[in-house]
Order: structure tokens, then sequence, then C-alpha cells
């Protein structure tokens, strides 16, 4: 099945380079990561949280995206972070979202797979790609929280991979959300494995993982790298910021809050696509 959101991930793992999978949470957002991706000639991934979706509905930002993305040039694909909601799930599909991915993976691995290929089915009758997570990557992930990792093992990711019928696969390899405490140790292996496979491996919890690492994890075949943590700090901090300065009027401070947040993510989008080996 070819959508947007495949064939962006498929460009990706021929050049091997990734995709960055920016999480977005207002206009300002969404359009500061498109222009940083529009600017340095690559496609992009604008993807937001389950409780961005039930705060702002799917159908309006699907609408905020859609305006952010348009006459830029580039493929933008629009994504459904971590969903435990079947219900959520098919509500982006039918309104048009390019993919979703359903996070079953707290849940013994033959519901996740039963769960998973229920909406799998339904998006790809429908034209929209899925991604599924398998062992359990730690961290906070807005109102998902995972205290204690359960890293994935090959055999069962490709079991997973195979009957839910996803078209991208988060394996848990080591990285967490959140802000790292310490270098974290990677399965490097499994990326190896999967990435030689005919599927899509997506890296969850790129926040504050070395460029090195970020190499390393491209070269073995990650074809997604998700950002989120660092994307919410820049925008808060420079917000803290500015609001010191006892700003007057609100489009220069949108601005430049809106020039942070595009600095950030074109760093990083300039070393998933190889442009960079560092920040
Ligand atoms: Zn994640």
């Amino acid at each position: 099945m070819a959508n947007t959101f495949t064939t962006i991930l498929d460009q990706a793992k021929e050049k091997h380079i990734a995709v960055g999978a920016v999480n977005i949470f207002n206009y300002l957002s969404a359009r500061a990561a498109v222009e940083a991706a529009r600017d340095l000639g690559v496609n992009l991934i604008l993807q937001t949280s389950s409780g961005t979706v039930e705060h702002f509905g799917a159908r309006q930002i699907f609408d905020i995206v859609d305006a952010a993305r348009r006459d830029a040039g580039i493929m933008v694909a629009l994504h459904l972070d971590h969903c435990r909601s079947t219900e959520l799930g098919k509500l982006c599909v039918d309104t048009g979202w390019d993919a979703v991915m359903m996070d079953f993976s707290h849940l013994p691995l033959e519901e996740n797979i039963a769960r998973t290929l229920e909406v799998a089915q339904y998006a790809h009758a429908k034209g929209t790609a899925i991604e599924g997570e398998i062992g359990v990557i730690s961290g906070v992930e807005e109102e998902i929280t995972a205290a204690e990792e359960v890293k994935a093992d090959y055999d069962e990711t490709m079991e997973f991979v195979r009957r839910s019928r996803v078209d991208a696969i988060a394996p848990a390899i080591g990285t967490a959300h959140g802000v790292y405490h310490g270098v974290p140790v990677l399965n490097f292996d499994l990326v190896e494995r999967l990435g030689k496979e005919d599927t899509r491996v997506v890296i969850h919890g790129g926040s504050g993982l070395s460029a090195e690492a970020f190499g390393k994890l491209i070269a073995l075949g990650g074809c997604k790298i998700n950002i989120s943590t660092v994307v919410k700090n820049t925008y808060m901090g420079r917000i803290r910021e500015l609001a010191a300065e006892s700003p007057d009027a609100p489009i220069p401070f949108d601005t430049a809050v809106q020039k942070a947040v595009y600095e950030v993510v074109k760093s990083h989008l300039r070393v998933f696509s190889g442009l960079s080996t560092s920040f």
C-alpha cells in the first residue's frame, strides 16, 4: 500500500536517511517544522499525541497541518502518535490523516497483534498507513507512562509485523521518552536485523540522543525518528525568556518562538538527512 507516509519512509530508507517525525501542538509549531524541512529540501512527518487530538479534535488538527504544509514543495504526512483508543485511531483515519500509530505494547503479544490488526485493516481499506509498537519504550509520553522498559526481541517483532500488518514498527531498543539520565544502552543489533527486513523501523525517544547514535541507527535502517521533548522544551524555554522581557505585542513574540522551534527542528533534520554529523 502506498500513501504519503509510506512513500516518505520508503524514499528515506532507499537513500539511507531518516525522516524527522516532529510532535506538534499548534499551528506555530507545525509551521516552524514545515519551514525547517522546506528550507532543507527534505520530507517531513508531523505527528500529535492522542491528548492533543482529544483537545483540538481530529478535524481541527488536520486543518492546522493542512494549512501549514500547503505550498511547501515537500511531502508532509500527518500522523497520530501513540494511540491506545481504537475509536480515536479510526476517527483520524476517517478524517483523512495519512497514518496512525496504535500502541497496545502494554498488552500481551496476542492481544497487541489482534487489536493492532483490527485498526490496520480499517486503515488500509481507506488508504491510511499504520505504525505499531512492540516491547515497551520507557518514559512518559503525555498520559502514557512506562516505568520499566521491556526490550523487543527479533523473532517476536517479526511475528508482530507479519500478523498485525503494520506498515512501520517501533521496537523498544533502549531509547526513552522524555529526558535521558545518562547515556542509554541501545540495541543496535535489533535495528540492524529489522533494517534488513521488508518493514520500516521507527526510532522513538529521539530527543537527547547524540548525533553519532542517530547516525548509527539510521545507517542500520531506522528511517523515522520521533522528536517531541526537545521541541516542547525549546518552545516553553523561549516563551519563558521572552515573557521575562515584558513584551507588548503578540506577533513579534510568536515570531521569536517560531524561530526557536524552527532552528531546533532544522538542526535535527540536518542530522537525520545526513546533511550534518553534529547538531
Ligand atoms: Zn514514542
